[in-house]
């Protein structure tokens, strides 16, 4: 088996998505034992109030899943999305994962990787940039930890309707990513290679940032399509759910 590496994203488990929930668990039992590593780029969970709910069986099984992965010998790292950015240390550790910062850069089998979830290259889209500095100020972030748990998991359903209805009645163009933070953060962290989720938009796109070629891979979510991106040395593959 070549050495390899595979990223997801956008996973959003709930459990009113069993099938979804399935499609993971087999992917972590049949397709990443033979990686060295697994990345997880933000919103494996549809949305997370705290580690300290663990009454929730979702929860429980992921972590034991992704635990049980690592006992295989795979290193599972997570970025946060903008639907679990309350995910912390507690929970990582029983999932054997380590928390990676957004944006990470790697060294790829030799190629300058960028990591990031993918929401903070959305620009143009002001009024969202202006809530994520809000909820992913560390001060803000512990105040919410101190509600009760009921109190959150409301707050969270709050908000989940909120971005539904923001986003019906917003413009494609504005949700996407926008070219010019593209460059930037390939500019400011480093050619050539560039991961993200967010956008729900899988392709591989090619960017000329100052005369170097670079590619742009957007993964999928896993509540329509599902799927992976495989890289080993030689190159970057996108791959369907197996199953
Ligand atoms: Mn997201």
């Amino acid at each position: 088996m070549t050495p390899h590496t595979l990223f997801i994203s956008d996973l959003h488990l709930t459990a009113e998505r069993p099938h979804t929930n399935q499609q993971f668990f087999d992917f972590l039992s049949n397709v990443a034992p033979a990686a060295g590593a697994l990345y997880i780029l933000g919103d494996l969970f549809e949305y997370w109030v705290g580690d300290d709910d663990t009454e929730d069986a979702l929860n429980s099984s992921v972590a034991s899943a992704l635990k049980q992965l690592t006992a295989r010998g795979v290193k599972v790292y997570f970025m946060h999305g903008n639907r679990d950015f309350l995910l912390g240390q507690e929970f990582a550790a029983r999932a054997g994962a380590s928390l990676i910062s957004d944006p990470t850069v790697i060294d790829l089998y030799g190629t300058r990787t960028l990591l990031m979830h993918g929401d903070t290259l959305c620009t143009d889209d002001v009024e969202y940039q202006k809530a994520r500095a809000h909820y992913t100020n560390p001060q803000v972030k512990a105040q919410l930890l101190q509600l009760p748990l009921a109190v959150r998991h409301q707050q969270a359903r709050k908000l989940r309707e909120q971005s539904e209805a923001s986003k019906a009645g917003m413009a494609m163009q504005i949700m996407d990513v926008a070219a010019a933070a593209v460059e930037g953060v390939l500019r400011q962290h480093g050619y050539p290679r560039l991961i993200h989720g967010h956008t729900h938009r899988p392709a591989r796109h090619v960017h000329t940032v100052d005369g170097h070629a670079c590619e742009r891979w957007v993964l999928n979510d896993w509540y329509t399509r599902g799927g992976h991106l495989y890289c080993d040395a030689a190159r970057c593959t996108a791959h369907g759910v197996s199953a």
